[in-house]
């Protein structure tokens, strides 16, 4: 009878400690976010063992994480570059962090952050010069660019021109280009290089393939006296413009493999026999790295009539800044008209202030 009253005490009592342990204890927990004016502070009551997650929800504070945005449009590259920081109590925490007792929640934000760029500088080509050049020119140079690019996005931020490219053009500057052709010649050549010489001038050579064949030996010597060197094809043939691909391989392609054979340096202009051009004869020029040299002055010293008067006077006539004189070293009957004239052709220029140059010069130089 005794037990059975203290069953209704018991029960309860055990109730009474069920409701005690299962009601969560209180706690007060200040969340502060921000940094400097716009810092906030609440506070808020939760329930002991709520994590840190809801205590900012029941405050209304969202960690913001910091993106990492593109160099160029800014779009968003990474929204959690840099994550915002927690701390409890000054201890590094997260959202799931459990607060079991009255605690400071403290968040920063994230801030965003510009990805890493790289500037890269590219070679801006120069303008293409004509096929055919008539006239000394100066040549062109490439410019440079300079471009800055998203490490991350490849994005373009910028792309600048640091250096413009400068274009060929026909030279203004009071200078002439001598060339001569038909050679080399073991019988003339030699002459003609001692004028030159005599007289400190340059000059460049339109050697014909069967000629370096017949005398290599005189191709190096002008090589070596420091003059430059010109194709004027295998065997100079004057029917080019007419011809078919392979006679114009045979002729253009073969003066120049002729004379790299003889270790002469690779030319880089084609002149045509009598002038005779094809669109197929500067395209395979053109191919084979040369361009069409032809002429402003054409002494006519090959002709059977030449004079000294004759040449003196078509060279009079026909002169002007930049201009290209045909004349020639070897071919025709005999070279004495031509080397007759040289020395006076020469000193009658330098009298009336030419220089003389290669067909193309570099701006800065001094002829
Ligand atoms: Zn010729």
């Amino acid at each position: 009878m005794v037990l059975l009253a203290l069953v209704p005490i018991v029960v309860v009592g055990v109730l009474v400690a069920w409701k005690v342990s299962a009601a969560p204890r209180q706690i007060t927990v200040t969340v502060r976010s921000g940094a400097g004016e716009d810092q906030s502070r609440r506070v808020v009551q939760v329930a002991s063992g709520s994590t840190v997650a809801e205590a900012l929800a029941d405050a209304v504070v969202s960690p913001v994480d910091g993106r990492l945005l593109s160099a160029g449009t800014g779009r968003v590259l990474d929204a959690h570059h840099r994550p915002a920081t927690i701390t409890v109590d000054g201890r590094k925490a997260d959202r799931d962090t459990v607060l079991d007792g009255d605690s400071t929640v403290k968040v920063i934000d994230g801030s965003d952050a510009t990805e890493a760029t790289r500037t890269e500088e590219a070679e801006i080509a120069a303008p293409a010069p004509p096929d055919i050049l008539r006239l000394v020119e100066e040549r062109g140079a490439p410019g440079r660019s300079r471009r800055v690019v998203g490490v991350r996005s490849g994005e373009e931020v910028s792309n600048e021109v640091v250096v413009a490219p400068r274009a060929p053009a026909t030279t203004t500057r009071k200078v002439v280009a001598l060339t001569f052709d038909d050679g080399p010649s073991a019988a003339w050549t030699p002459y003609v290089l001692e004028i030159l010489r005599s007289r400190g001038v340059k000059a460049t050579f339109c050697m014909v393939g069967s000629a370096v064949e017949k005398a290599p030996d005189m191709a190096a010597t002008v090589v070596a006296a420091g003059h430059q060197v010109c194709n004027h094809s295998q065997s100079h043939d004057l029917g080019l413009a007419e011809a078919d691909q392979a006679r114009v391989d045979a002729q253009v392609g073969g003066g120049r493999r002729t004379m790299l054979a003889a270790g002469l340096p690779a030319p880089n202009f084609y002149r045509p026999p009598g002038g005779n051009l094809s669109d197929l004869v500067i395209a395979t020029a053109r191919n084979q790295g040369e361009r069409v040299l032809m002429w402003k002055v054409d002494t006519r010293d090959w002709s059977r009539s030449a004079t000294l008067e004759t040449v003196m006077t078509n060279l009079r006539q026909q002169v002007a800044p930049g201009a290209i004189i045909l004349m020639h070293d070897a071919g025709g009957h005999d070279r004495f008209t031509s080397l007759a004239a040289l020395a006076g052709l020469i000193d009658e220029l330098r009298a009336q202030g030419y220089e003389f140059t290669f067909p193309v010069i570099d701006p800065a130089s001094t002829p």
